[in-house]
């Protein structure tokens, strides 16, 4: 069987199959999709610090396999460093008593795994680390059209793109599901997929989503993730159920079609679809930015602002926030995620740059010490004149090719953190 006609890039959906205009940025000018209302993770410090105080560490330990269960919501709050991660882990431990052991503290650790394995294979976790169940050729490089606008006719995984493009975030279970079926039974490229949805989430880790994709597909674990109707029924409320479509097999049907070079198509009939949210490799007009400006900076002590670091910059600090252009040419973003880091960098912000790696390390050479955590999404040049945030576990230096081979030499929390640890001033490079 012969894929759909694949899209590389989103495009409108046929008006005849779209759903109502419900979504806020259908039919509506960039600005309006940009103010339209962030829903369920709401950009605020003062949101990030709520949701630590309400985890439920036993109840999450019980029921976050459900999609209905009591898991954190933090990981748009620690992706972009409103709530920086060591905090998070000895926040947990002191207020609950947690151990290395509980298992919100070692789903916790995975996060911190896979930026160990990005620290250690760099580049290489872009590319399949090993053989996956068929050979990377045997995979499409475009995304079908009807998964892009989640009308595949599966429940669950059309529930599941809409609700990544409604919310920019998704459980960890339906992020399994939706990156299985497009691997496994739809034959397209974990990569591909790896990209859409990093695009789509607020969360958003380079090394969690792409790690986990791999994961999903075999090409970094002993074997593919394979799911069916069964599991989804087990773990989502009813309108995911999927009785009667591809995915209602066994696992041993599911396995041959994982090692069958043959992709599945849509299911038959006619499915409503959703318009995705536009993706921008360059932040929205709406926001002004100028050219990194060296003479603005010229002696002033700064504090660095970048997406993955939007705690509160200290009292006193011209705070700059820096949008690196090189990057985003590579990995673009929904207006969702754009207007969630846009609008808390608004607010924070005295001057507001984006522009390339260069110009900005360049203007930065002009300032007399340069504030801010890094952070490995950062280009190095700028992440090495920033401090490194503190661990938050006594990890194994030498790399682990598992999980487990990690998680057993981390026999430790990393160093507690002092509330008001001192500023750790870097001289800039370039004088
Ligand atoms: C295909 C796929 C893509 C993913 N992409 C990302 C991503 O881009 N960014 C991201 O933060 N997580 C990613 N994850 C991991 C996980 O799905 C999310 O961290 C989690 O769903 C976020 O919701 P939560 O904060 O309520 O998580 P909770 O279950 O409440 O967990 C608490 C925190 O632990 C960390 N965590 C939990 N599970 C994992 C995990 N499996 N891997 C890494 N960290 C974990 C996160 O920081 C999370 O906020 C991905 C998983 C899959 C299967």
């Amino acid at each position: 069987m012969a894929l759909r006609r694949p899209v590389s890039t989103p495009r409108r959906a046929p008006a005849s199959s779209l759903a109502a205009a419900k979504e806020p940025w259908q039919l509506q000018p960039l600005s309006r999709q940009l103010r339209a209302p962030l829903g369920t993770h709401p950009p605020s410090p003062q949101t990030a610090l709520g949701r630590l105080q309400a985890v439920r560490p036993a109840e999450y330990a019980r029921t976050r396999n459900h999609l209905d269960g009591a898991v954190t919501g933090l990981s748009p709050y620690i992706t972009h460093g409103m709530l920086p991660f060591a905090q998070v882990i000895h926040t947990l431990r002191d207020r609950h008593g947690l151990g290395l052991r509980h298992k919100l503290i070692q789903e916790l650790a995975w996060r911190a795994y896979f930026r160990h394995r990005w620290r250690h294979d760099g580049e290489r976790i872009f590319g399949s680390l090993h053989a996956g169940p068929l050979p990377d050729s045997a995979y499409a490089s475009l995304l079908p059209s009807d998964v892009l606008e989640g009308r595949t006719g599966v429940p669950a995984i059309d529930q599941a793109v809409r609700v990544l493009y409604t919310t920019g975030t998704l459980h960890n279970h339906a992020r399994l599901w939706l990156a299985s079926y497009l691997i496994h039974v739809r034959k397209v490229h974990w990569r591909i997929g790896a990209d859409w949805m990093w695009a789509h989430l607020l969360d958003g880790d380079l090394a969690s989503n792409h790690l986990s994709w791999q994961w999903v597909a075999g090409t970094a674990s002993a074997k593919p993730y394979l799911f069916n109707a069964e599991n989804v029924s087990r773990f989502a409320p009813a309108p995911w159920h999927s009785p009667a479509t591809a995915i209602d097999a066994t696992y041993t049907e599911l396995e041959h079609l994982a090692r069958a070079a043959q992709a599945l198509k849509a299911e038959p009939g006619a499915h409503p679809g959703v318009l995705p949210p536009p993706v921008r490799s360059v932040p929205p007009q709406d926001f002004e930015f100028s050219a990194p400006d060296a003479a603005a900076i010229a002696d002033r002590e700064i504090w660095l602002m970048h997406p993955w670091s939007l705690a509160r910059p200290p009292d006193g600090a011209l705070c700059i926030a820096f949008i690196d252009l090189e990057f985003h040419t590579r990995w673009p973003w929904s207006v969702h995620r754009w207007a969630w880091v846009l609008a808390h960098m608004g607010e924070r912000a005295q001057l507001r740059w984006a522009g390339s790696t260069q110009a900005c390390v360049q203007a930065l050479g002009r300032a007399r010490a340069i504030h801010g955590p890094s952070d490995p999404h950062l280009p190095h040049p700028i992440g090495a004149m920033l401090s490194s945030p503190a661990p938050a576990f006594a990890e194994p230096v030498e790399r682990c090719r598992s999980f487990s081979h990690w998680w057993q030499q981390v026999n430790d929390f990393g160093a507690a953190v002092p509330p008001s640890a001192p500023l750790q001033a870097h001289s800039p490079p370039l004088r």
